[in-house]
């Protein structure tokens, strides 16, 4: 059996998530790239906020809220989700879905360059428990060394598609983002800072804890 069909197999063992299927229909829809985090780690997602409690909850690229979602059904009555992303027609249709899944109370939404909305956290003095790292790939890097920066003690690091579909394994695709990804990967690895776990399953996930 190859690694997509033990993905299938699984997958076909949850009944059809309603919600989730309407977004996914929505970003469809709206002609929207459809490469929102895949459902086993869209469940994995929901599973970390939980099980560490996380109040505060960062990520970085939003798209159509699929992620969104998942992150806030694993939000206590306190917990917040505050979303980056570049454009904000995307941004818009993530606030639809989430205000159509129950968490429009939930989620702040900050349009732009992710780089300059952490600037903009940072002048604010905000601090995540959680981040879940999801945009532009060549500055995954940056990314992860503004969520240690931004990060309670403890906080947890996600990054998403490790792996670039294989990408990242092949030293002669050199661009920009697999670039950046190898270097995120590395860190993840050996940054002294940081405890983690890499899953090379679907595209390739990330987990990593600041040390507290
Ligand atoms: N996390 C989403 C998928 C995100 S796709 C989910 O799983 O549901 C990547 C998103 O990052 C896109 O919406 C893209 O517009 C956004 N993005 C790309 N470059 C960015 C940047 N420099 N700053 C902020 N967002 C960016
Ligand atoms: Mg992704």
């Amino acid at each position: 059996m190859n690694e997509q069909n033990a993905e299938q197999y699984m997958e076909a063992l949850y009944p059809e998530d309603d919600m989730l299927t309407l977004v996914q229909q929505g970003i469809a829809r709206a002609g929207m790239p459809q490469i929102s985090v895949s459902p086993g780690y869209g469940r994995l997602l929901t599973l970390l906020v939980q099980i560490s409690g996380a109040r505060q909850v960062l990520e970085i690229g939003a798209l159509g809220g699929y992620s969104g979602i998942c992150l806030a059904r694993g939000l206590g009555e306190q917990g917040k989700l505050t979303s980056l992303e570049l454009k904000a027609e995307f941004a818009e249709i993530a606030r639809q879905h989430m205000i159509e899944a129950g968490f429009g109370d939930k989620v702040d939404y900050r349009i732009g360059e992710a780089l300059d909305s952490l600037t903009q956290l940072e002048r604010e003095a905000a601090r995540f428990d959680l981040f879940f790292i999801d945009a532009d790939k060549a500055n995954y890097p940056a990314y992860l060394e503004w969520a240690i920066r931004l990060a309670n003690p403890g906080a947890l690091v996600i990054g998403d598609n490790t792996l670039m579909r294989g990408k990242t394994l092949h030293h002669e695709m050199q661009g920009q983002g697999v670039r950046g990804m190898r270097a995120f990967n590395q860190a993840i690895a050996t940054d002294p800072r940081l405890e983690s776990a890499m899953l090379p399953a679907y595209d390739g996930l990330a987990i990593a804890r600041v040390k507290g």
